[in-house]
């Protein structure tokens, strides 16, 4: 059962959008809640599920409001906990993959604030079940990465390209639209062939997303040219042309849309 008493923090994942993939203690945590922060990731369906009587603060950066640091999330979910509400941090995903969960987790502890994690299906198990692809690979795909493609304001992205350039491996790739050329050039470089299949997928698990197949000496203009405005997920490898392809044609020329809603 779960544990939640007034002063309590809970990190939440919210899933990658399609409220049926929140999971169950998730969607009892957010109706025991007195107080919901959430981000700009979480997806509507699953905020329609916060009951009316619960406080929603949105804290995300792209919630229309004004933006807020993580110090300051921080500082209102310890603020509301000390308070004696019962906190939930709802992040788009898993609470543990590139959210920021270690901050509010320590500023939790920090303060004496019991702080629990939920966790939740990962922006990169959607993008491979919209795609109806595997992320492993008996003896062709023996290693999962995840890794962000994000760079600090004003700094170049600074990634171990060597290590990322496994032909054995299926590289997902968060936060990577705008990042898409130097991703691409760098795994190149460090000696991933062109012609290595990837998968582009926006907004995966929602019917507004849609699934794109391009290589990756295609992907810098794949990510310009297909991709609108919602997060958008980039899959790398093998398993990628080996689970997609067969079923679409035997070699990706140049990119192709698989679904576009
Ligand atoms: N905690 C989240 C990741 C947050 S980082 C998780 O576990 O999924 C934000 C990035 O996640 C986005 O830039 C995008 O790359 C990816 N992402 C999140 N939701 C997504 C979705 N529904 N479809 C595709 N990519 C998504």
């Amino acid at each position: 059962m779960t544990d939640f008493a007034n002063g309590d923090v809970w990190l939440v994942g919210a899933g990658p959008g399609d409220p049926d993939l929140l999971t169950r203690k998730a969607e009892r945590l957010i109706h025991e809640a007195t107080v919901v922060f959430y981000d700009a990731l979480v997806g509507e369906g699953v905020l329609a599920l916060v009951p009316p009587h619960v406080r929603m603060e949105p804290v995300g950066k792209r919630s229309g409001r004004h933006s807020k640091d993580q110090s300051s999330i921080d500082r209102l979910i310890v603020e509301a906990a000390l308070e004696g509400e019962k906190v939930v941090r709802l992040k788009g995903g898993d609470p543990a993959i590139f959210a920021r969960a270690n901050e509010e987790l320590e500023a939790c502890r920090a303060e004496g604030i019991r702080v629990s994690i939920c966790p939740g299906i990962t922006a990169a198990s959607a993008a491979a079940a919209d795609l109806g692809m595997s992320l492993t690979l008996r003896g062709l795909a023996r290693r999962l990465t995840f890794v962000t493609a994000h760079a600090r304001a004003g700094e170049v992205l600074d990634l171990d390209w060597a290590a990322l350039a496994d032909p054995q491996a299926t590289l997902a790739v968060y936060m990577g639209k705008a990042a898409a050329p130097h991703v691409s050039a760098g795994l190149i470089a460090a000696g991933l062939p062109g012609d290595t299949p990837c998968a582009l997928v926006e907004q995966a698990s929602l019917p507004t997303g849609g699934e794109f197949l391009t290589r990756l000496d295609l992907l810098p203009i794949a990510a310009k040219t297909a991709l609108g405005d919602g997060p958008a997920l980039i899959l790398i490898g093998q398993a990628v042309g080996a689970a997609v392809l067969p079923q679409r044609a035997a070699s990706i020329a140049s990119t192709a849309s698989l679904r576009q809603r």
